[in-house]
C-alpha cells in the first residue's frame, strides 16, 4: 500500500515534473492537429518495428508470431486509425439544449484533456496493454509515463526503447520496474491513472488514487464464464471457446475461464471440444501455436491447482502435463466448490467443464460471484440468451463468440466493480483521458432581476417563474 514512507526515485520525479511543467503549454499547442501527428508517429513506429515485437512477445513467453500480429499488432494500429478518423468529432465542444431557466446563455460540454496521466501495464498482452490506453491518452491531449510489467522485461525494454525515439520526454515517457517503482509513482499526483491487472492490484491503485483524489480506470480481471446451452451450434462453440481459451495459454482476462454445459448435449460438444484442440495444439503442433506460460512461478501455480483439484475429486479428462512452462490444454470435470480452482481467476490453459440442466441455476451461481469482466454465452435460442444478458452483470457478453468484443471500435471495454471501473478503447478511451469540462456563456440572461435585494418585485417574478417551471 503506498503510504507517506514511499521514497520517489529522483529521476521519476524529474520525469513527472517535466511533464508536469509542459500542462500549459500542451494545452495552447497539442490540437488535434498534433495529436493526429502524434498518433501517426505512433502507428509508424509500431510498423516499422513488427518484427522486433514478435521476438520480444516470443522471449517473454514463447507467444506466436502470428497471435502477437492478431492481438498485440492489429488491434493497436486499428484503434489508432479510428482515434485519428474520428478525434476532430471527439474533440469538437457538445452544444447542450436551452433550458428555460438558463434562458440567454449557451452551453458547451468540452472535453479537455486531464493533465499527467499514470498508464501501468501487465504482462499478459505487454504491448497492446500498454500502448492501447497511450493512444486514448494522447488523442485526449495528455502526456503519459508509462510503467510497463517487470513480468514481461524484453516487451517492456522495446517499449521503453521505442517510446524515447519516437516522443519528447515531456510528452510520453517509460518507466521500468517492479512494485516498488509502481508504487513510488503511484505516491505522485497525477491527474489520471489508468491501471490495467488484477483486482488485487487495483484495490492498491484505488487506495493509493485516494491520497491524491486522481481520478482512474481499472482494467481488472476475474472468472469469466461460458454457457453452452442446449441448441447450441456444438462445432461452432467449440472453435470459439478452443480459441478464446488456449490463445496466449489461456492468460487472457476476458478468456472464458470455466465453461458450464447443458447435459443433453455434454458429450457431443465434449467431442467436437476435443478435435479443436487435437486440431490445433496436437502432436507437434502446440510447439508452433501454444504460447508458455509467463514464469516457472505461474506454471507452478497451475499444476498447484490441478493438484487440488484432483486431491479432492475433480478428473482431469485431457491434457494435464507440463514441460517446464510449457502447459497443455487440459479440460478438467467434476469441479467443486472447495477445489481453489473454482475461487481463483485461473489465467492458464485449464477449462474446467460444469454440467447444468437448469439455467436459472447457473444464473444463480454467476450472480453469487464477484461480477465477471466477461460472460459468454452459446444458445439459437432467443429468449434463453436475453434471459442470461438480463438476468446477469459482467463487463461484456459475447453471444455465440468470444474475445473480439475487445476489438470493437465501438464498444466500451472494461469490468463492473470486481472487474473494473470506466471503460477503455475508441471514443470511450477518449473520453476516459478527458475532463468533461461545462461551458456556460451569458448572453442576455434576464436572472439578474431576481437577484437580492428580494422586493416584492422580485418576489412576483419568481411566483412567475415557478410556475412555468413546474
Ligand atoms: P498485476 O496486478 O499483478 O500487475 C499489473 C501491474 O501492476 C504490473 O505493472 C505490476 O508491476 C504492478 N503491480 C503489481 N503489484 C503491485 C503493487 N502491490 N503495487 C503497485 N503496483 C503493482 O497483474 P498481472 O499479473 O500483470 O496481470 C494479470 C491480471 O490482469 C489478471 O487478473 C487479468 O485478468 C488482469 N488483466 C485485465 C485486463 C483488462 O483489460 N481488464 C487485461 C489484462 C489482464
Amino acid at each position: 500500500m503506498t503510504d507517506t514512507k514511499v521514497t520517489i526515485n529522483p529521476d521519476i520525479q524529474a520525469a513527472f515534473d517535466r511533464q508536469v511543467a509542459g500542462v500549459t503549454e500542451r494545452r495552447r499547442n497539442f490540437g488535434l492537429s498534433e495529436r493526429k501527428d502524434a498518433l501517426a508517429k505512433l502507428a509508424d513506429v509500431i510498423r516499422n518495428n513488427e518484427a522486433a515485437i514478435v521476438a520480444a512477445l516470443a522471449q517473454d513467453f514463447g507467444k506466436p508470431e502470428t497471435e502477437t500480429i492478431l492481438t498485440e499488432i492489429i488491434p493497436v494500429l486499428q484503434e489508432i486509425k479510428h482515434a485519428r478518423r474520428h478525434l476532430r468529432g471527439w474533440m469538437r465542444p457538445a452544444r447542450v439544449g436551452l433550458s428555460l431557466a438558463a434562458f440567454g446563455t449557451s452551453a458547451r460540454v468540452r472535453p479537455q484533456a486531464r493533465g499527467v496521466c499514470l498508464i501501468i501495464a501487465p504482462w499478459n498482452y505487454p504491448f497492446i496493454l500498454a500502448i492501447g490506453p497511450l493512444v486514448s491518452c494522447l488523442a485526449a491531449g495528455n502526456a503519459a509515463i508509462i510503467k510497463p510489467s517487470e513480468m514481461s522485461p524484453a516487451t517492456s525494454a522495446l517499449i521503453a526503447r521505442l517510446m524515447a525515439e519516437t516522443f519528447p520526454p515531456d510528452l510520453v515517457c517509460v518507466v521500468e520496474g517492479a512494485v516498488k517503482t509502481s508504487e513510488a509513482l503511484l505516491a505522485l499526483p497525477f491527474d489520471h491513472i489508468f491501471f490495467t491487472g488484477s483486482p488485487a492490484v487495483g484495490k492498491i491503485v484505488m487506495a493509493a488514487a485516494a491520497k491524491t483524489l486522481a481520478s482512474v480506470t481499472l482494467e481488472l480481471g476475474g472468472k469469466s464464464p461460458a454457457i453452452i446451452g442446449p441448441d447450441a451450434d456444438l462445432k461452432g462453440a467449440a472453435d470459439w471457446i478452443v480459441f478464446g481459451k488456449f490463445s496466449n495459454a489461456g492468460q487472457t482476462c476476458i478468456a472464458p475461464d470455466h465453461l458450464f454445459v447443458h447435459a443433453s448435449i455434454k458429450d457431443a460438444f465434449l467431442s467436437h471440444l476435443r478435435d479443436r484442440i487435437a486440431r490445433a495444439y496436437g502432436g507437434d503442433r502446440a510447439k508452433a501455436n501454444l504460447a508458455r506460460i509467463v514464469n516457472a512461478h505461474h506454471a507452478e501455480r497451475l499444476a498447484g491447482l490441478l493438484e487440488d483439484a484432483t486431491n479432492k475429486g475433480a478428473r482431469v479428462t485431457q491434457g494435464g502435463a507440463r514441460d517446464g512452462t510449457a502447459f497443455e490444454p487440459t479440460l478438467l470435470e467434476a469441479m467443486t466448490p472447495e477445489m481453489d480452482i473454482d475461487r481463483e481467476e485461473i489465467f492458464g490453459p485449464i477449462l474446467p467443464i460444469i454440467i447444468y440442466d437448469v439455467l436459472d441455476e447457473v444464473i444463480a451461481q454467476i450472480n453469487a460471484r464477484p461480477k465477471p469482466l466477461s460472460l459468454y454465452m452459446f444458445d439459437k435460442d432467443r429468449s434463453r440468451i436475453d434471459q442470461v444478458i438480463q438476468e446477469t452483470s459482467s463487463g461484456s457478453v459475447g453471444v455465440n463468440l468470444t474475445m473480439i468484443q475487445f476489438v470493437h471500435n465501438g464498444l466500451p471495454f472494461g469490468g463492473v466493480n470486481n472487474s473494473g471501473l470506466g471503460s477503455a478503447h475508441g471514443h470511450y478511451g477518449f473520453r476516459a483521458f478527458s475532463h468533461e469540462r461545462a461551458v456556460m456563456r451569458n448572453h442576455f440572461s434576464a436572472l439578474p432581476l431576481i437577484f437580492a435585494p428580494y422586493t416584492t418585485g422580485v418576489k412576483r417574478l419568481i411566483g412567475i417563474a415557478k410556475r412555468i417551471l413546474g
